[in-house]
């Protein structure tokens, strides 16, 4: 089985032999970020998960795809590092994931803006 590449970062994978709880277990790690499969009895299971991740959304799993940020959050040094009204714009573009609580404020999904980011960071710049 090929181990694909991290679903989030594009970086590349790696299996390494963990033991958890007494157990010898198996867990696929990013080598370009903080993402990991979960441990798993076997190195077939545990690239199996790993590979599935691309058919899922990011961080489906655990409940924070739905995670929502407000638009400083977003602007803040864990996600775009940017100007706030940089983000106010973006929010207008039709391929940014915001979405609009009540009527001013706005909301924008952590699991959908990861994924807006990996796009991004995948084509070209001007
Ligand atoms: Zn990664």
């Amino acid at each position: 089985m090929q181990i694909k590449r991290c679903p989030f970062c594009g970086g590349q994978a790696r299996v390494i032999p963990e033991a958890r709880l007494g157990h010898l277990g198996y867990t696929v790690y990013c080598e370009g970020c903080v993402a990991e499969s979960g441990t798993y009895a076997t190195k077939e299971k545990a690239m199996h998960s790993w590979n599935c991740r691309f058919m899922e959304r990011p961080s489906s799993s655990d409940g924070t795809a739905w995670r929502m940020l407000s638009v400083n959050e977003v602007a803040g040094p864990a996600w775009l590092n940017c100007n706030v009204k940089t983000v106010y714009k973006l929010t207008k573009r039709a391929d940014f994931p915001a979405i609009r609580v009540g009527e001013k404020v706005i909301r924008i999904p952590a699991g959908l803006l990861e994924e807006w980011i990996l796009k991004q960071s995948q084509e070209r710049l001007d």
